[in-house]
This record gives C-alpha cells, sequence and structure tokens, in this order.
C-alpha cells in the first residue's frame, strides 16, 4: 500500500481520528492486522463525511474485498436503501460473505462475483454513490459506465489515484513496468478533471481519492469522446 502523505502524518490522522465500533471496528482491526488490502483509517472517515453528506439510497461498490468499506458505507444508507459490491477473487468474497452476516447486513450489501469490466455493462443503477476501488489499470475503461450508471447529483469516489505520489513523475522517471499504469491513470486522471459534466477534486490522503459530482446530464457524444 503507497500513501501520499508522510509516515509521520499518517500515524497522527490514524491516531486522531477514532477507530470504528462495533464488529465493523472489529473488521477493520482484523484486516490491518492481517495485512488485508482495505482503505486506510483517513480515507474511511471521508467516505463518512461524504456518505453522511450524501445519504445514499443505492451505492455500488467495485472492490469488496473482506467488506470493511461496504460495511462502512452501509451505516449511511437511506433506510431501504442497499449496496451492490463487486470482487473478481473468490478467497476473499468468502471473508466478506462471513463478515457481512457478522454485521448482519445480508439483506443489504449484495455481492456480484466477477471481473467489474463484465459485470458493469450489465448494471442499469442508478447509483447516487459509487466507490471504485479495483484493478488501477481498469479505471479508464471503467469510466464511461460509471458515469452511465451516476444520476445528475450523485458522486463518484475513486481511491488510490496518486500511486504513492509517482503519479507527478514524469513517465521516464517511474520502473518501466509501472509506466503503462501510470499512463492510464494519469490518462484517467484528466478525464475526469476536464469533463464538462463533473465537478472533480483530488485529495491527497491515502493514496489520493478522487471526488467527481456529476452535475449536468452526460449527451452520448460527450460519452463517446472520453471511451
Ligand atoms: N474497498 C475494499 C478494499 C478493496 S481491495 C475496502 O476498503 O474494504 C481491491 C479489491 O478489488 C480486491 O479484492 C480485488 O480482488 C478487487 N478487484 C480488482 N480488480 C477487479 C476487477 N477488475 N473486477 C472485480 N474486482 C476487482
Amino acid at each position: 500500500m503507497n500513501y501520499v502523505t508522510n509516515d509521520t502524518l499518517n500515524t497522527y490522522l490514524r491516531t486522531l481520528q477514532p477507530m470504528y465500533d462495533g464488529v465493523l471496528g472489529e473488521i477493520q482491526r482484523e484486516a490491518i492486522a492481517a495485512n488485508v488490502p482495505i482503505v486506510p483509517h483517513e480515507t474511511a472517515r471521508l467516505l463518512s463525511v461524504l456518505l453522511e453528506l450524501k445519504k445514499p439510497r443505492q451505492i455500488l461498490e467495485i472492490g469488496t474485498a473482506v467488506g470493511f468499506s461496504a460495511g462502512l458505507m452501509s451505516r449511511y444508507l437511506q433506510k431501504g436503501g442497499s449496496i451492490t459490491t463487486i470482487d473478481r477473487f473468490e478467497v476473499m468474497l468468502q471473508d466478506a460473505r462471513k463478515n457481512i452476516k457478522r454485521m448482519g447486513l445480508e439483506n443489504t450489501i449484495h455481492i456480484l462475483e466477477g471481473d467489474a469490466a463484465d459485470i458493469l455493462p450489465t448494471l442499469e443503477g442508478p447509483y447516487d454513490v459509487i466507490f471504485l476501488d479495483a484493478a488501477k489499470g481498469q479505471y479508464g475503461n471503467f469510466l464511461p459506465h460509471l458515469l452511465r450508471l451516476l444520476p445528475v447529483g450523485g458522486l463518484l469516489i475513486v481511491d488510490d489515484v496518486l500511486q504513492g505520489g509517482s503519479i507527478a513523475e514524469t513517465r521516464y522517471s517511474v520502473p518501466r513496468r509501472q509506466r503503462t499504469i501510470h499512463k492510464r491513470m494519469r490518462q484517467f486522471l484528466w478525464d475526469i478533471t476536464h469533463h464538462p459534466a463533473l465537478e472533480t477534486s483530488i485529495v491527497p490522503i491515502g493514496d489520493g481519492v478522487a471526488l467527481c459530482y456529476k452535475k449536468e446530464e452526460i449527451s452520448n457524444e460527450v460519452e463517446g469522446d472520453i471511451e
């Protein structure tokens, strides 16, 4: 896991902002101890604020892992709301299912197993919040689908967009094997920051979080442009 900010600041932010209570907190602590990928605590706290403001009815998540962020986001759903979460890694999903049960959220969090590249085209939405936290090289391919599934007034939250800060380095100073992903992520960031229908901010906490608010309908022409 990469972080944009320095260790001292990360430790301070993680100590200052209380861990989550209840079973969610247990799942968070277990995942940290076992080195299972979950959103860093400071990013989780940002999600909490955004979702408290938004109070979504339907959430889409790409990247379930063990269900921590899905459990967290479920706290801010409107009554009767639900979360659809996608992951392709069966080993992780076994733990996710157990954790969802522990949190008593079997009727709230629905897992779709498979590659998001195959599943996203089949979804109809709308989802008022979409949390993208999966294979970084694919973000650009997912974007047209995510924008289609997001209503006007919806919020797209994307984790891990700054690649430990290396996104700001030139292409030639990143190791050769990282150049493709570097190029793709830069393109993705350009697209979301220049999209006429989006109000976007890139927040350098954790490994960088992009916030994209959809402020107007997207014509097919524009959607075609960013593909
Ligand atoms: N959001 C989780 C952490 C997700 S870790 C949390 O904070 O609790 C990233 C997950 O994305 C991994 O479990 C991985 O299997 C999944 N993933 C990566 N690329 C994917 C893809 N193309 N389709 C579906 N799942 C994917």
